[in-house]
């Protein structure tokens, strides 16, 4: 028997899709049907401050306008991060278990400060932060004072490679350039890449599609994956789209989707991603269904998409 195909829509509801979304969700959806694979759409609504229902359920009323359907997930509660605290806490005690997990009291400032590059061939595991070295009796006093500390992920000095559908080989050495990362925060929030990699994990994904930005984030969530004992999906990147962000926002992004979805028609939307995705040579009205014989990732490029001179 094949092996399943488990593709998935993973949107944030933290504001009204824009252009950059939509394009990585009409490839997740063209990928996965192209497989005749099972799609899941899970709502990553983990942040309260910065989520919201309304964005949620506008999410789901655009990919269905746009003719995107999915075959298990939203709107059942399950598939809404925010009601899968049990599972990513499991998840948190199991690296505890290992070892792998440390409090960490720098502020916001210092763990930006911290982004920057460290020195390559350096052992540092997340640069200006001291927290992975702290004694047993600093980390006491620390905790009695009350502050309380977000909880990273101690990674250790092992590169990994994953092989992307479509930019290839992407190797990283997960102390060296990824660091030691957040996986939950000071007010006790699950942190995104470990709750992405329980999700995936826990929800059987085998196919990841998602924009180029998070490329850099999937050796460290192959290895929690593979740190709690499951199978990493495949992941396959897109190109992210360049340009006068703040004017297409404006005009597809910043408004009520309500607005949007009157102005635009589907299929001219669709036929305009398909364009700037490679798949048809003009950007002609089309539906996602008949786009599926057209899909092909050789045709998509790899660079970054302008996007100014759009008609949209
Ligand atoms: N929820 C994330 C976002 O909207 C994407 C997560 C993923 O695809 O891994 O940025």
């Amino acid at each position: 028997m094949d092996e399943p195909y488990v593709g998935r829509f993973a949107p944030s509801p933290s504001g009204y899709m824009h252009l950059g979304n939509l394009l990585a969700m009409l490839l997740a959806w063209l990928d996965c049907r192209a497989h005749n694979g099972r799609l899941i759409f899970r709502m990553e609504d983990l942040d309260p401050v910065r989520t919201r229902p309304e964005y949620a359920a506008a999410l789901a009323e655009d990919l269905r306008w746009l003719g995107l359907d999915w075959d298990e997930g939203y709107p059942d509660p399950a598939y809404c991060q925010s009601n899968r605290t049990a599972l990513y806490e499991e998840a948190f005690h199991a690296l505890e278990e290992k070892g792998l997990v440390y409090p960490c009291w720098c502020s916001r400032a210092q763990r930006l400060a911290a982004a920057n590059a460290p020195h390559p061939g350096e052992a540092v595991h997340d640069p200006g932060c001291r927290c992975r070295r702290y004694t047993v009796q600093e980390r006491a006093a620390l905790m009695a004072s009350g502050r309380m500390p977000a909880w990273k992920a101690a990674v250790p000095d092992e590169t990994i490679t994953i092989i992307d559908g479509h930019y290839g080989a992407y190797t990283q050495n997960l102390a060296r350039e990824g660091g030691d990362f957040i996986i939950r925060r000071a007010d006790g929030i699950y942190a995104y890449q470990l709750a992405v990699s329980v999700d995936d994990m826990r929800m059987g994904v085998t196919r990841v599609v998602r924009g180029r930005d998070l490329l850099s984030s999937a050796p460290r969530q192959a290895w929690l994956i593979r740190t709690l004992g499951g199978t990493p999906p495949g992941y396959c990147h897109l190109p992210l789209l360049t340009g006068n962000r703040e004017k297409l926002s404006k005009r597809l992004g910043s408004r009520s989707t309500e607005a949007l979805r009157k102005e635009y028609d589907p299929r001219k939307l669709v036929g305009t991603l398909a364009f700037i995705a490679g798949l048809l040579p003009a950007p002609e009205p089309i539906s996602p269904v008949e786009l599926l014989p057209l899909f092909d990732w050789n045709n998509i490029p790899t660079g970054d998409i302008p996007i100014d001179d759009l008609d949209i």
